[in-house]
C-alpha cells in the first residue's frame, strides 16, 4: 500500500518539487490532500495530475465537478484524512500552525518544511509531539543534513551543530557595499533556486538565523552548541560534531528534490532524481566565519532564540515586513535589521501557551513595524 500524502503548500518551491518526487513513485506514494494559497492556475494542473480526495484553497477558488475546502480552516481537514500517513507542511506564514497540531494529535508524521511553525510555535509544538510520540522529519536541507549525519551517533553524543551557510551574495560585501546593496543584488543567491523572501533572507543571514531556532528545537541543542560556518559552494548542507572529535557531514549538489526525498522515504534511500557529486570538477571547499557586525540578523536571531517565549515570533513576523517593505523599494538592505532590532528592543514577552498567543505577538510585531517603518526608510 503506498503512504498517503497531505501536502500543505503545493504550488511554492518546496511543494512542487515534492510533487515531483511523488509522481516519480507511485508505488510508494499517493497524494490524499492538497492545500494552496496562491497559484491556482497550477493548483488546477496539478489536481488533474495526482487527483487528490482533498482540495483545500482561497475562497472563490473552484473546481469542475469538486468541491474545494477554503484555507485555512481545511487544512486541518486535509492533515486528519485517515489515509494520510505523511504531512508535508511547506505553507509559509502560520497558517499551517492549529493543522500541524493536529496532525502531530492525531499522530501523523510531520516532514517540515516551513519555518515558522518551529520557530515560532516551537516551545508549543515539540513538546506536544513528545507527548504523542509524533515524528518530525526535517524538511530544510540543514536539518535534513543533521538528521542524517546523527545516524552516526546518538543525540546525548553531540558536541556540536555546525550549519552551513553559503555566506549569499554579500560575503564579500564591507560596510560601504553593504549600505547601496540593491532588490537585484539580493535575488541573485549563489548557489540554491529559491522563493524571494528566502533568498533576500539568505542574503542577510537571517534565513540562517532561523534555521538555528529550528535546529535548537529539532535537535534539543542548547544555542551555545549550534555554530554556522560559511561554505559557499552549498555542497556541505551542514554538520555533526561528536564528543569524541569525529565531525559527520551530509554532502551533495544543493537540489531540495534530496531532503525532500529523504524525508518521505525515510529510513529507506532510494535512487531519485537528484544528481551524484562529481569529483573531477569538485576541488576545494572552503570555509569561512560569519561576521555578525556585517551580518547582524544572525546575531538577532541567535538573541531572539535565545531569550525564547514570543520572541522569534517577533523576529520572524518583523523580518517578514522588512524584506517586503526592502523589496519595495522601501527600506534599504541595512535597514532590514534595524527593523528588526528596533521593535525586538519594544517587545513585552509572553510564554507561547497557546496558537492565539503566537497569532496576537505576530499582530503586534507587523503593527509596530509598520509604523516605525517610515522613520527608518
Ligand atoms: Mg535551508
Amino acid at each position: 500500500m503506498p503512504l498517503g500524502i497531505a501536502l500543505l503548500g503545493s504550488t511554492g518551491s518546496i511543494g512542487t518539487q515534492t510533487l515531483d518526487i511523488l509522481g516519480r513513485m507511485p508505488d510508494r506514494f499517493r497524494l490524499v490532500s492538497i492545500a494552496a494559497r496562491n497559484r491556482t492556475d497550477l493548483l488546477t494542473r496539478q489536481v488533474e495530475q495526482f487527483q487528490p480526495e482533498i482540495v483545500v484553497a482561497r475562497s472563490g477558488f473552484t473546481l469542475d465537478n469538486r468541491s474545494v475546502l477554503p484555507t485555512p480552516e481545511g487544512l486541518i481537514e486535509a492533515v486528519s484524512h485517515p489515509d494520510v500517513d505523511i504531512v508535508v507542511a511547506a505553507t509559509s506564514g502560520h497558517d499551517a500552525i492549529p493543522a500541524i497540531i493536529a496532525a502531530i494529535e492525531a499522530g501523523k508524521i510531520i516532514a517540515i518544511a516551513n519555518k515558522e511553525p518551529i520557530v515560532c510555535a516551537g516551545e508549543l509544538i515539540i513538546p506536544l509531539a513528545r507527548k504523542h510520540g509524533a515524528e518530525i522529519r526535517p524538511v530544510d536541507s540543514e536539518h535534513s543534513a543533521i538528521w542524517q549525519a546523527l545516524r552516526s551517533g546518538k543525540n546525548s553524543e553531540i558536541h556540536r551543530l555546525i550549519l552551513t551557510s553559503s555566506g549569499g551574495p554579500f560575503r564579500n560585501f564591507d560596510r560601504a557595499a553593504l549600505q547601496e546593496v540593491t532588490v537585484e543584488q539580493a535575488l541573485k543567491h549563489p548557489s540554491w533556486n529559491m522563493g524571494k523572501k528566502l533568498t533576500i533572507d539568505s542574503s542577510s543571514l537571517m534565513n540562517k538565523g532561523l534555521e538555528v531556532i529550528e535546529a535548537h528545537w529539532l535537535f534539543d541543542v542548547p544555542y551555545d552548541d549550534i555554530q554556522v560556518v560559511i561554505q559557499p559552494t552549498s555542497i556541505i548542507h551542514s554538520m555533526v560534531e561528536f564528543v569524541d572529535g569525529s565531525t559527520i557531514a551530509q554532502l551533495s549538489p544543493p537540489d531540495m528534490r534530496l531532503p525532500i526525498q529523504y524525508a518521505l522515504t525515510w529510513p529507506d534511500r532510494v535512487p531519485g532524481p537528484c544528481a551524484k557529486l562529481d569529483f573531477t570538477t569538485l576541488r576545494t571547499l572552503e570555509f569561512d566565519l560569519p561576521d555578525l557586525d556585517r551580518f547582524p540578523a544572525l546575531r538577532l536571531a541567535y538573541e531572539a532564540g535565545r531569550k525564547g517565549q514570543t520572541y522569534p515570533t517577533v523576529l520572524s513576523a518583523v523580518d517578514e515586513i522588512a524584506v517586503e517593505a526592502f523589496a519595495r523599494g522601501e527600506l534599504s538592505w541595512i535597514g532590514i535589521a534595524n527593523l528588526i532590532e528596533t521593535v525586538l528592543e519594544k517587545h513585552d514577552p509572553r510564554p507561547v501557551s497557546s496558537v492565539e498567543t503566537i497569532l496576537h505577538t505576530d499582530r503586534w510585531a507587523r503593527e509596530t513595524a509598520r509604523s516605525i517603518l517610515p522613520d527608518l526608510a
